[in-house]
């Protein structure tokens, strides 16, 4: 068989797993569906860890329009701003409304296990 001797696994979405679960995780990233995502409104086994509020680099608004190119990257760490722990990174471009300027943002996000 493989010799495959590497970390274990991440926990992503599908071990995390029920679709329940996956839907309300993509419903969280959404920005059009949860504006304003009122706290203690979430009772689910992903968390997102909050960092600074993402801001243009080039003219400073945190205004932007909605997100695309989403990339989910299996990392794992601890958020340098909290010092929570994070098992996945996903990664999205949007578009600065104030200048235009595209920038990446990250979200750092937790996947507990019950
Ligand atoms: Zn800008």
């Amino acid at each position: 068989m493989s010799k495959k001797r590497k970390r274990p696994d991440p926990v992503l979405a599908g071990e995390v797993g029920s679709a329940k679960a996956h839907e309300e995780f993509e419903q969280s990233l959404d920005p059009a569906r949860s504006p304003g995502r009122p706290p203690g409104a979430k009772n689910l086994d992903v968390e997102e860890i909050e960092g600074e509020l993402t801001r243009c680099p080039k003219c400073g608004s945190t205004e932007r329009g909605p997100y695309f190119n989403r990339r989910d990257l299996p990392i794992r760490g601890n958020h340098l701003v909290t010092g929570l722990p994070y098992t996945s990174i996903v990664v999205r471009r949007c578009q600065c409304l104030g200048c235009g300027q595209h920038r990446d943002d990250k979200h750092y996000l937790n996947h507990r296990k019950k």
